[in-house]
């Protein structure tokens, strides 16, 4: 009985070396990563949403199964999208004042509203990126991530 439960779990772990293995030489392009993720879409497999909510990543992909629960984006993606956001609004901000000079109220009637919907848009946007990012490279446990579905 022992040698059964012996050659049981020793034939489990080579079936995982094996799984792991694989995992390890599978090739991840991390443009293309970045690029799905930016679209909101799994960085393994383009095609299944990454968000179940505005911001909520899915554990798993609907799609093609990849574990996505090992992100941390943490302030990345806040971080990113209000680099981009000030670096669109603020120049075109300056260019119509130095072009019309509008009054003040007109600014806030422009900017406002453009920077809030900017800011919501892109968000999640960038969030999925750096998921994607992070998927590329392996972090988090996302090295480990498809070793369990080979026969995909
Ligand atoms: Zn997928």
């Amino acid at each position: 009985m022992r040698r059964l439960a012996a050659a049981a779990v020793g034939g489990f772990e080579i079936i995982l070396r094996q799984a792991q293995i694989k995992c390890m030489l599978e090739i991840r392009s991390w443009p293309q990563a970045i690029w799905r993720g930016f679209r909101c879409k799994c960085p393994a497999c383009g095609q299944g949403q990454i968000f179940y909510k505005y911001l909520k990543v899915v554990d798993q992909c609907p799609n093609c199964g990849e574990d996505l629960h090992y992100q941390r984006a943490d302030d990345a993606p806040p971080y990113l999208t209000i680099m981009a956001v000030g670096h669109i609004i603020v120049p075109a901000l300056f260019i119509v004042e130095r072009l019309w000079k509008p009054a003040v109220w007109v600014h806030m009637a422009i900017w406002l509203p453009l920077t809030l919907i900017l800011t919501l848009a892109l968000l999640p946007m960038f969030k999925g990126a750096v998921v994607g990012l992070q998927w590329a490279l392996r972090m988090h446990g996302f090295g480990l991530s498809g070793a369990f579905h080979s026969d995909q």
